[in-house]
Protein backbone atom coordinates (compact mmCIF):
# COMPACT_ATOMS: atom_id res chain seq x y z
CA UNK A 1 0.00 0.00 0.00
CA UNK A 2 1.39 3.55 -1.26
CA UNK A 3 -0.76 6.00 0.39
CA UNK A 4 1.68 8.94 -0.65
CA UNK A 5 0.31 8.34 -4.47
CA UNK A 6 -3.24 9.88 -3.42
CA UNK A 7 -3.19 13.67 -3.27
CA UNK A 8 -3.27 14.54 0.74
CA UNK A 9 -3.21 17.60 3.01
CA UNK A 10 -1.49 17.61 5.92
CA UNK A 11 -3.18 19.07 8.75
CA UNK A 12 -4.03 16.78 11.28
CA UNK A 13 -1.66 16.10 14.49
CA UNK A 14 -0.22 12.97 13.80
CA UNK A 15 0.71 9.94 14.84
CA UNK A 16 -2.01 10.71 17.54
CA UNK A 17 -1.04 8.93 21.42
CA UNK A 18 -1.67 5.47 21.80
CA UNK A 19 -1.86 5.08 25.99
CA UNK A 20 -2.52 2.65 28.24
CA UNK A 21 -6.33 2.95 30.06
CA UNK A 22 -4.48 1.47 33.45
CA UNK A 23 -7.28 2.78 36.27
CA UNK A 24 -10.30 1.37 33.41
CA UNK A 25 -8.30 -1.62 33.18
CA UNK A 26 -8.09 -2.25 37.07
CA UNK A 27 -11.78 -0.92 37.41
CA UNK A 28 -13.00 -4.14 35.06
CA UNK A 29 -10.45 -6.54 36.17
CA UNK A 30 -8.44 -6.81 32.54
CA UNK A 31 -8.18 -6.86 29.94
CA UNK A 32 -5.46 -4.65 28.73
CA UNK A 33 -7.00 -1.71 27.83
CA UNK A 34 -5.32 0.83 25.56
CA UNK A 35 -6.43 4.29 23.81
CA UNK A 36 -5.92 5.43 20.29
CA UNK A 37 -6.50 9.32 20.94
CA UNK A 38 -8.10 9.95 17.09
CA UNK A 39 -10.13 13.09 20.04
CA UNK A 40 -6.67 14.12 19.36
CA UNK A 41 -6.34 14.97 15.75
CA UNK A 42 -6.27 18.91 16.46
CA UNK A 43 -9.05 20.08 14.46
CA UNK A 44 -11.29 22.55 16.37
CA UNK A 45 -11.72 19.70 18.87
CA UNK A 46 -10.52 16.93 16.85
CA UNK A 47 -11.74 13.74 16.19
CA UNK A 48 -11.83 11.28 13.30
CA UNK A 49 -13.30 13.25 10.41
CA UNK A 50 -10.07 15.04 10.34
CA UNK A 51 -8.32 12.30 8.84
CA UNK A 52 -10.63 11.57 5.78
CA UNK A 53 -10.87 15.36 5.38
CA UNK A 54 -7.18 15.54 4.59
CA UNK A 55 -7.57 13.36 1.68
CA UNK A 56 -10.91 14.52 0.74
CA UNK A 57 -9.63 18.78 1.14
CA UNK A 58 -6.83 17.53 -1.46
CA UNK A 59 -8.93 16.23 -3.63
CA UNK A 60 -11.48 19.47 -3.51
CA UNK A 61 -8.24 21.65 -4.06
CA UNK A 62 -6.92 19.46 -6.96
CA UNK A 63 -10.59 20.16 -8.70
CA UNK A 64 -10.89 24.03 -8.22
CA UNK A 65 -13.48 24.24 -6.07
CA UNK A 66 -14.09 26.98 -4.04
CA UNK A 67 -16.90 25.56 -1.63
CA UNK A 68 -17.46 22.87 0.17
CA UNK A 69 -20.96 21.05 1.48
CA UNK A 70 -21.75 18.38 3.78
CA UNK A 71 -24.58 17.21 5.64
CA UNK A 72 -25.11 15.43 8.98
CA UNK A 73 -27.66 15.59 12.22
CA UNK A 74 -27.21 18.62 13.92
CA UNK A 75 -24.50 17.21 16.55
CA UNK A 76 -22.75 16.12 13.33
CA UNK A 77 -18.86 16.16 14.19
CA UNK A 78 -18.30 15.40 11.05
CA UNK A 79 -19.81 18.79 9.90
CA UNK A 80 -17.90 20.59 12.38
CA UNK A 81 -14.63 19.39 11.08
CA UNK A 82 -15.36 20.33 7.50
CA UNK A 83 -16.34 23.82 8.62
CA UNK A 84 -12.83 23.79 10.35
CA UNK A 85 -10.76 23.01 7.46
CA UNK A 86 -12.86 24.90 5.36
CA UNK A 87 -11.84 28.21 7.34
CA UNK A 88 -8.39 27.38 7.64
CA UNK A 89 -8.24 26.95 3.90
CA UNK A 90 -10.27 30.14 2.77
CA UNK A 91 -12.87 27.60 1.48
CA UNK A 92 -16.51 28.65 1.97
CA UNK A 93 -18.88 26.28 3.71
CA UNK A 94 -22.36 24.75 4.07
CA UNK A 95 -23.37 22.45 6.09
CA UNK A 96 -27.11 20.75 6.24
CA UNK A 97 -27.98 19.04 9.32
CA UNK A 98 -30.97 17.24 10.03
CA UNK A 99 -32.99 16.64 13.30
CA UNK A 100 -33.12 13.28 13.36
CA UNK A 101 -35.17 13.19 16.38
CA UNK A 102 -36.86 15.71 16.19
CA UNK A 103 -35.93 17.42 19.30
CA UNK A 104 -36.46 21.21 20.18
CA UNK A 105 -33.80 21.64 22.67
CA UNK A 106 -32.22 24.95 22.58
CA UNK A 107 -28.60 22.71 23.93
CA UNK A 108 -28.98 20.42 21.03
CA UNK A 109 -30.14 22.68 18.16
CA UNK A 110 -27.94 25.92 19.06
CA UNK A 111 -24.84 24.48 21.57
CA UNK A 112 -22.18 22.09 21.07
CA UNK A 113 -20.77 21.30 17.46
CA UNK A 114 -23.87 23.71 16.27
CA UNK A 115 -22.15 26.90 17.78
CA UNK A 116 -18.97 25.90 16.69
CA UNK A 117 -20.60 25.23 12.74
CA UNK A 118 -20.96 29.11 13.00
CA UNK A 119 -18.28 30.56 15.09
CA UNK A 120 -16.35 28.66 12.38
CA UNK A 121 -17.86 30.39 9.74
CA UNK A 122 -20.34 27.70 8.13
CA UNK A 123 -23.48 28.64 6.51
CA UNK A 124 -25.92 26.33 8.67
CA UNK A 125 -29.37 25.23 7.80
CA UNK A 126 -31.82 22.01 8.91
CA UNK A 127 -34.02 20.03 7.88
CA UNK A 128 -36.93 17.59 9.22
CA UNK A 129 -36.36 14.38 10.34
CA UNK A 130 -36.21 11.74 7.20
CA UNK A 131 -35.29 13.90 4.55
CA UNK A 132 -33.68 12.42 1.91
CA UNK A 133 -30.15 14.92 2.78
CA UNK A 134 -27.58 13.01 -0.37
CA UNK A 135 -30.68 15.02 -2.59
CA UNK A 136 -30.74 17.76 -0.57
CA UNK A 137 -27.30 17.76 -0.97
CA UNK A 138 -27.65 17.94 -4.68
CA UNK A 139 -29.99 20.47 -4.74
CA UNK A 140 -27.73 22.89 -2.84
CA UNK A 141 -25.20 21.99 -4.93
CA UNK A 142 -26.96 22.66 -8.36
CA UNK A 143 -28.04 26.14 -6.54
CA UNK A 144 -24.31 27.39 -5.83
CA UNK A 145 -23.57 26.15 -9.41
CA UNK A 146 -26.31 28.67 -10.70
CA UNK A 147 -25.23 30.76 -8.72
CA UNK A 148 -21.44 30.94 -10.31
CA UNK A 149 -19.64 28.55 -7.33
CA UNK A 150 -17.80 25.33 -7.42
CA UNK A 151 -19.18 23.49 -4.78
CA UNK A 152 -17.12 20.03 -3.84
CA UNK A 153 -19.76 17.66 -2.37
CA UNK A 154 -18.71 15.71 0.75
CA UNK A 155 -20.95 12.71 1.62
CA UNK A 156 -22.31 12.17 4.99
CA UNK A 157 -19.28 11.43 7.44
CA UNK A 158 -17.39 11.68 4.27
CA UNK A 159 -17.16 7.68 3.95
CA UNK A 160 -16.13 7.04 0.43
CA UNK A 161 -13.08 5.23 -0.99
CA UNK A 162 -11.16 8.81 -0.75
CA UNK A 163 -12.43 9.79 2.59
CA UNK A 164 -11.71 6.35 4.18
CA UNK A 165 -8.13 6.56 2.79
CA UNK A 166 -7.93 8.61 5.98
CA UNK A 167 -8.28 5.48 7.85
CA UNK A 168 -6.04 3.22 5.75
CA UNK A 169 -3.57 5.61 7.21
CA UNK A 170 -4.42 4.95 10.76
CA UNK A 171 -4.01 1.44 10.34
CA UNK A 172 -0.90 1.76 9.29
CA UNK A 173 0.01 4.06 11.97
CA UNK A 174 -1.29 1.78 14.85
CA UNK A 175 0.80 -1.10 13.68
CA UNK A 176 3.93 1.47 13.55
CA UNK A 177 3.29 2.86 17.11
CA UNK A 178 2.61 -1.14 18.17
CA UNK A 179 5.67 -2.17 16.22
CA UNK A 180 8.04 0.72 17.99
CA UNK A 181 6.29 -0.04 21.01
CA UNK A 182 6.49 -4.09 21.43
CA UNK A 183 2.76 -4.19 21.48
CA UNK A 184 0.44 -7.26 20.76
CA UNK A 185 -2.53 -5.99 19.46
CA UNK A 186 -5.43 -8.36 19.73
CA UNK A 187 -8.56 -6.61 19.25
CA UNK A 188 -9.61 -3.00 17.94
CA UNK A 189 -12.72 -1.64 19.14
CA UNK A 190 -14.48 1.74 17.98
CA UNK A 191 -18.23 3.40 17.45
CA UNK A 192 -19.45 3.01 13.70
CA UNK A 193 -21.46 4.90 11.90
CA UNK A 194 -21.42 6.27 8.33
CA UNK A 195 -18.78 3.18 7.90
CA UNK A 196 -15.91 5.16 6.09
CA UNK A 197 -13.82 4.70 9.69
CA UNK A 198 -14.00 0.45 10.09
CA UNK A 199 -14.00 0.67 6.10
CA UNK A 200 -10.65 2.22 5.92
CA UNK A 201 -8.84 0.43 9.35
CA UNK A 202 -10.18 -2.98 7.68
CA UNK A 203 -8.81 -2.61 4.61
CA UNK A 204 -5.37 -0.97 6.42
CA UNK A 205 -5.66 -3.86 8.56
CA UNK A 206 -6.10 -6.30 6.27
CA UNK A 207 -4.69 -4.96 3.24
CA UNK A 208 -0.93 -5.27 5.28
CA UNK A 209 -2.18 -8.94 6.08
CA UNK A 210 -1.70 -7.80 10.17
CA UNK A 211 -4.63 -10.36 11.72
CA UNK A 212 -6.26 -7.96 13.91
CA UNK A 213 -9.65 -7.87 14.05
CA UNK A 214 -11.80 -4.84 13.92
CA UNK A 215 -14.89 -4.68 16.09
CA UNK A 216 -17.29 -1.53 14.93
CA UNK A 217 -19.83 -0.89 17.95
CA UNK A 218 -23.17 0.22 16.01
CA UNK A 219 -24.71 3.85 16.50
CA UNK A 220 -27.33 3.75 14.12
CA UNK A 221 -28.08 0.34 11.55
CA UNK A 222 -28.84 -2.91 12.92
CA UNK A 223 -25.60 -6.12 12.61
CA UNK A 224 -26.54 -6.53 9.23
CA UNK A 225 -26.96 -3.63 7.16
CA UNK A 226 -24.10 -2.22 9.27
CA UNK A 227 -21.68 -4.76 8.05
CA UNK A 228 -22.70 -4.69 4.31
CA UNK A 229 -22.42 -1.26 4.21
CA UNK A 230 -18.67 -1.61 5.89
CA UNK A 231 -17.68 -4.54 3.66
CA UNK A 232 -18.95 -2.85 0.52
CA UNK A 233 -17.08 0.46 1.39
CA UNK A 234 -13.95 -1.62 2.50
CA UNK A 235 -14.19 -3.38 -1.19
CA UNK A 236 -14.34 -0.10 -2.99
CA UNK A 237 -11.48 1.66 -0.82
CA UNK A 238 -9.19 -1.73 -2.00
CA UNK A 239 -9.96 -0.75 -5.47
CA UNK A 240 -9.15 2.78 -5.27
CA UNK A 241 -5.91 1.64 -3.53
CA UNK A 242 -5.24 -0.78 -6.29
CA UNK A 243 -4.70 -3.35 -3.47
CA UNK A 244 -7.00 -6.13 -5.08
CA UNK A 245 -9.83 -8.58 -3.63
CA UNK A 246 -8.08 -8.41 -0.44
CA UNK A 247 -11.37 -8.22 2.14
CA UNK A 248 -13.20 -10.74 2.95
CA UNK A 249 -16.97 -10.71 4.36
CA UNK A 250 -15.83 -12.07 7.40
CA UNK A 251 -13.38 -9.46 8.07
CA UNK A 252 -16.21 -6.92 8.99
CA UNK A 253 -17.57 -7.26 12.20
CA UNK A 254 -20.24 -5.39 14.24
CA UNK A 255 -22.30 -5.23 16.95
CA UNK A 256 -25.45 -3.18 17.20
CA UNK A 257 -26.42 -4.21 20.85
CA UNK A 258 -25.34 -0.85 22.01
CA UNK A 259 -28.11 1.53 19.68
CA UNK A 260 -30.76 1.40 22.08
CA UNK A 261 -33.77 2.95 21.02
CA UNK A 262 -32.48 5.30 17.74
CA UNK A 263 -29.30 7.02 16.77
CA UNK A 264 -28.59 10.10 19.33
CA UNK A 265 -31.23 8.36 21.61
CA UNK A 266 -29.23 8.38 25.21
CA UNK A 267 -28.89 4.88 26.74
CA UNK A 268 -28.25 4.12 30.26
CA UNK A 269 -24.87 1.88 29.25
CA UNK A 270 -23.26 5.11 27.65
CA UNK A 271 -24.33 7.70 30.37
CA UNK A 272 -22.16 5.09 32.31
CA UNK A 273 -19.39 5.17 30.26
CA UNK A 274 -18.93 8.66 29.63
CA UNK A 275 -19.22 9.00 33.32
CA UNK A 276 -16.50 6.57 33.94
CA UNK A 277 -14.06 7.16 31.45
CA UNK A 278 -14.35 10.89 32.94
CA UNK A 279 -13.68 9.74 36.58
CA UNK A 280 -11.18 7.24 35.91
CA UNK A 281 -9.13 8.44 32.78
CA UNK A 282 -10.43 12.01 32.57
CA UNK A 283 -11.61 11.33 29.26
CA UNK A 284 -14.42 13.14 27.81
CA UNK A 285 -16.40 10.89 25.01
CA UNK A 286 -19.52 11.52 23.65
CA UNK A 287 -23.12 10.95 23.95
CA UNK A 288 -23.75 9.50 20.26
CA UNK A 289 -20.60 7.36 19.41
CA UNK A 290 -17.87 6.95 21.11
CA UNK A 291 -19.99 6.68 24.65
CA UNK A 292 -21.96 3.97 23.02
CA UNK A 293 -18.80 2.70 21.72
CA UNK A 294 -17.32 2.27 25.11
CA UNK A 295 -20.70 0.77 25.99
CA UNK A 296 -20.64 -1.93 24.02
CA UNK A 297 -16.72 -2.64 24.87
CA UNK A 298 -17.15 -2.11 28.90
CA UNK A 299 -20.41 -4.52 28.40
CA UNK A 300 -18.56 -7.20 26.36
CA UNK A 301 -15.47 -6.95 29.01
CA UNK A 302 -17.81 -8.00 31.60
CA UNK A 303 -19.24 -10.70 29.81
CA UNK A 304 -15.94 -11.73 28.91
CA UNK A 305 -15.99 -11.66 25.45
CA UNK A 306 -11.58 -10.98 25.61
CA UNK A 307 -9.05 -12.90 27.00
CA UNK A 308 -7.64 -11.45 30.93
CA UNK A 309 -3.88 -10.79 29.22
CA UNK A 310 -5.16 -9.76 25.73
CA UNK A 311 -4.33 -5.90 24.59
CA UNK A 312 -7.69 -4.15 23.36
CA UNK A 313 -7.50 -0.69 21.76
CA UNK A 314 -10.18 1.35 21.73
CA UNK A 315 -9.88 4.35 19.00
CA UNK A 316 -11.20 7.19 20.15
CA UNK A 317 -13.13 8.95 17.59
CA UNK A 318 -13.82 12.11 19.09
CA UNK A 319 -16.95 14.10 19.58
CA UNK A 320 -16.18 15.96 22.91
CA UNK A 321 -17.90 18.98 21.53
CA UNK A 322 -21.66 17.10 21.42
CA UNK A 323 -21.37 16.34 25.14
CA UNK A 324 -22.48 20.28 25.42
CA UNK A 325 -25.46 19.20 22.96
CA UNK A 326 -26.87 17.22 25.90
CA UNK A 327 -26.55 18.50 29.25
CA UNK A 328 -28.97 17.17 31.05
CA UNK A 329 -28.91 13.36 30.34
CA UNK A 330 -25.42 12.88 32.41
CA UNK A 331 -27.35 12.43 35.75
CA UNK A 332 -25.47 15.02 37.24
CA UNK A 333 -27.31 17.65 39.84
CA UNK A 334 -26.60 20.95 40.22
CA UNK A 335 -24.87 20.12 43.49
CA UNK A 336 -23.44 17.24 43.00
C1 LIG B 1 -18.57 10.09 12.61
C2 LIG B 1 -18.18 9.58 13.95
C3 LIG B 1 -18.01 8.20 14.19
C4 LIG B 1 -18.31 7.14 13.17
O1 LIG B 1 -17.39 7.11 12.13
P1 LIG B 1 -17.88 6.63 10.68
O2 LIG B 1 -16.72 6.75 9.84
O3 LIG B 1 -19.02 7.57 10.32
O4 LIG B 1 -18.41 5.25 10.83
C5 LIG B 1 -17.58 7.79 15.42
N1 LIG B 1 -17.35 8.69 16.40
C6 LIG B 1 -17.52 10.01 16.23
C7 LIG B 1 -17.27 10.92 17.38
C8 LIG B 1 -17.94 10.51 15.00
O5 LIG B 1 -18.10 11.83 14.84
Amino acid sequence: MHLSRFPRLHFAHLPTPLEPMEALSRELGGPRLWIKRDDCTGLATGGNKTRKLEFLMADALEQGCDTVITQGAVQSNHARQTAAIAARLGLKCHVLLENRTGSSDPDYLGNGNVLLDRLLGASVSTRPGGADMARELDLLADQLRADGHKPYIIPGGGSNPVGALGYVNAALELLTQANAMGLRIDHVVHATGSAGTQAGLVTGLTGARSGIPVLGISVRAPREAQENAVFELARRTAEHLGIGDVIAREDVVANSDYVGEGYALPTEGMVEAIRLLARTEAILLDPVYSGKGMAGLIDLVRKGRFGKTDNVVFLHTGGSAALFGYPGIYGLSPEG
